[in-house]
């Protein structure tokens, strides 16, 4: 048995999650969004990415718009490595279409201007 906290809302409601011969079974959470988050906990976990990429003489911070498959994240990370953006950049430009096919993709989160 695993415990997770869930992370969906600011709640975090502690949930014990056990897989039962593949049956993922979830008890403490206080609505379905919790279930729904542990069994992708336990089953195939995903995080926000956050990083820098460099544009002239600063940098520009950008997050992916959703989550990357945990044990793909150094991958992720290289797929920015070596990028030197163009001002100007506004927050919520696209830098990086769908990071490694996964259909997410990187943004600015910040403003860089010309
Ligand atoms: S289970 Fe529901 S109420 Fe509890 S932290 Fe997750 S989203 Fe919030």
């Amino acid at each position: 048995m695993a415990k997770i906290t869930c992370i969906v809302c600011p709640t975090g409601c502690v949930m014990n999650v056990e897989d039962i011969d593949g049956r993922i079974s979830v008890d403490g959470n206080k609505c379905p969004n919790g279930a729904e988050y542990a069994v992708v906990e336990m089953t195939a976990p995903k995080r926000v990415i956050t990083s820098l990429v460099k544009i002239g003489h600063g940098v520009v911070p950008v997050k992916t718009n959703g989550g990357i498959d945990k044990n793909k994240i150094f991958d992720a990370l290289a797929v920015l490595k070596g990028l030197v953006l163009t001002a100007p950049i506004i927050t919520g430009d696209v830098i990086v279409k769908n990071v490694l096919g996964s259909g997410v993709d990187f943004v600015a989160t910040g403003s860089f201007p010309e």
